[in-house]
């Protein structure tokens, strides 16, 4: 019977994991945070108020039954046209907050919210969960601990480079400092990562030159006002191939995004039913494209990105990097653009890594998942992109078995799942979660 569920990580996946327990009426929860405010995570806790949500209120309530809370929210703070509009990043975090501290002041006390850092889990008789200064005893742990931070591009080694020239952190908040109208800032990597570090230069009001260079220099797309359309009823097969034919075939009759997002039902079954081999060509070839038009730009964010663009400020390479050597007058950069073989050299006072987050457990530097795939207790998922895990969240040993006090939860799992970055999707599979705990805590309760 599972009466306490432990929760390592306090951002949108453990929080809306803890609020959800509470709300099925399950176990107790302990949501345990190591950063000095839960509720956020990286998301919504390292946000500029230039930095906006991309994707429209409507479609950001935290709760799956309740699809209109966010609006609502909004509403009772006087937000005109709530639901089509792209609210700050801040904004959707004050909200989280507040859905956090109501459900820590429920009067039945079954939530308790603890900082720390959880170091390592060990199970017998249910879980120990081991932080810094104390142990905490749980029957199930829930891992929500977010993307692992991007490793740092090929070639570059951190230690040669000056940390004030290098930041391999692109929501360190001396990302903009200490910059002059003269500077170059490079940019490695093309996506909304980048345009956050954009938006804030410019917010910020740098005046000097922006390089954002990767591979293929594919900026994020715009959204654009919804349109009504009629949803395909089945999905596309589950091949790279068919999959893209499909898209353009209905791109041409409906339009790109709608044809992009009519899929949104059923992308998690496509890749839940592709090969391995089909998984990795669509993650080989596809994945860029895809990401470009499935996670977009709000409209306002997107005219801004482009005035930076049209004023010769920024300028997006397809290239590659190949080395970087400091010197007095800033990182000479060693690129190649795509498709020429010739080697060029460009000068930045200062790059900021914006590759994009990572989920190989392989290369983390995490204590706590070092330890937990060491010993076996975790494991890669077979494209080595996070935890793996069963359909219903469960994590798999190294042996293949599923562990049933072991959870996992948000990004880490798009290895099973794919489509679980995005606030849509993970509202629903912390919903679930909670409601498979909440059942094994009653049916053991019942004795059934
Ligand atoms: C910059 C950005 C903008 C986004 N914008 C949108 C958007 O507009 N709309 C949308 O739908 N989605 C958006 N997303 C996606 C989505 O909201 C996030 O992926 C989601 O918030 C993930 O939350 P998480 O809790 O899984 O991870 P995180 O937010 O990373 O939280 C994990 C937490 O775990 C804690 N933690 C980790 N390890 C430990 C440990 N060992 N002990 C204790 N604590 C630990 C961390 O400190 C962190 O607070 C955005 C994502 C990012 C990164």
């Amino acid at each position: 019977m599972i009466e306490h569920v432990a929760i390592i990580g306090a951002g949108f996946s453990g929080t809306l994991q803890a609020i959800n327990l509470l709300r099925h009426d399950g176990p107790r929860a302990t949501l345990i945070e190591r950063a000095p405010v839960a509720g956020l995570g990286l998301a919504y806790g390292a946000a500029h108020p230039s930095h906006v949500l991309n994707v429209r209120a409507a479609n950001m309530s935290a709760f799956p039954d309740d699809p209109s809370h966010f609006v609502r929210w909004l509403e009772s703070r006087g937000v005109a046209d709530a639901a089509t509009a792209f609210i700050p990043r801040v904004t959707y975090g004050e909200y989280l907050r507040e859905l956090l501290d109501a459900a820590l002041r429920d009067p039945s006390g079954r939530l308790n919210l603890v900082r720390g850092e959880v170091e390592d889990l060990e199970f017998a008789d249910g879980v120990h969960v081991r932080l810094t200064d104390r142990s905490i005893h749980a029957d199930a742990a829930v891992l929500a601990v977010g993307n692992l931070p991007p490793h740092d591009p090929p070639g570059l080694d951190p230690e040669t480079l000056s940390a004030t020239r290098y930041k391999g952190d692109p929501w360190d908040r001396s990302v903009p400092e200490g910059l002059g109208d003269k500077d170059t800032v490079l940019i490695i990597g093309t996506g909304l990562t980048m345009v956050d570090v954009v938006l804030l230069l410019d917010a910020r009001g740098f005046k000097g030159k922006i390089i954002a260079l990767s591979r293929r220099g594919l900026l994020p797309r715009s959204h654009a006002p919804a349109s009504a359309w009629e949803r395909i009823g089945e999905r596309p097969g589950s091949t790279a191939s068919r999959l893209l034919g499909s898209v353009r075939a209905r791109s041409a009759a409906i339009g790109w995004r709608n044809a992009v997002d009519e899929l949104r039902p059923f992308t998690q079954a496509m890749w839940g039913n592709a090969t391995e081999a089909e998984r990795g060509r669509f993650l080989r070839h596809l994945r860029p494209w895809w990401d470009v038009h499935r996670h977009r730009l709000a409209p306002e964010v997107h005219a801004r990105l482009m005035a930076v663009v049209e004023r010769g400020q920024l300028e997006v390479i397809a290239g590659k990097t190949m080395g970087f050597d400091e010197q007095a007058d800033g990182i000479h950069v060693a690129f190649r653009r795509r498709g020429s073989d010739a080697s060029e050299t460009m000068v930045a006072q200062r790059i900021v890594n914006c590759t994009g987050p990572l989920g190989d457990l392989a290369r983390t530097e995490e204590p706590l998942l070092q330890k937990l795939a060491a010993r076996g207790v975790i494991r890669p998922d077979a494209a080595h992109l996070g935890i793996d895990v069963d359909n219903q969240g469960q994590t798999i040993a190294a042996d293949g078995s599923p562990n049933g006090n072991l959870y996992a939860l948000g990004p880490m799992t798009r290895g099973a799942f794919w489509e679980i970055v995005a606030v849509p999707d993970i509202r629903n599979q912390t919903w679930s979660v909670a409601r498979r705990l909440s059942n094994a805590h009653w049916v053991g309760g019942e004795g059934l």
